[in-house]
């Protein structure tokens, strides 16, 4: 991918870690980000693949064309399971082992203390 092209996808990543940051740290409502938690992690997913793909087009192949998918799928699918929202206080907790359950928010913890 040429340098220019690196730079637009990085640009686009950006654009999209604002609104992200805002809907996931400054937000503290844990059932609305539950609930749109999934399609916006896809979307992203979604936004990453078809960018990456169109600003590599030049030097497309199969390889690079599933290697794209695979790695914005996995990473799509990795967050919508690794990131889970304290109901108490609506805080946003990243797990990094997915499938956990269990929601230890330190926050709470404090607290409760
Ligand atoms: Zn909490």
């Amino acid at each position: 991918m040429p340098f220019k092209n690196m730079v637009i996808l990085a640009v686009i990543w950006c654009a999209l870690v604002v609104p992200n940051a805002v809907f996931y740290f400054v937000n503290k409502d844990a059932k609305l980000k539950r609930k749109n938690h999934g399609w916006w992690m896809w979307g992203i997913g979604f936004v990453m693949i078809v960018s990456s793909l169109w600003l590599g087009r030049a030097q497309m192949n199969l390889l690079y064309f599933f290697v794209i998918i695979a790695i914005n799928a996995a990473f799509s699918f990795y967050y919508t399971k690794a990131i889970v929202f304290c109901d108490t206080c609506g805080k946003t907790i990243f797990h990094i082992y997915p499938f956990q359950k269990t929601v230890n928010c330190s926050g709470c913890a404090d607290k409760r203390q």
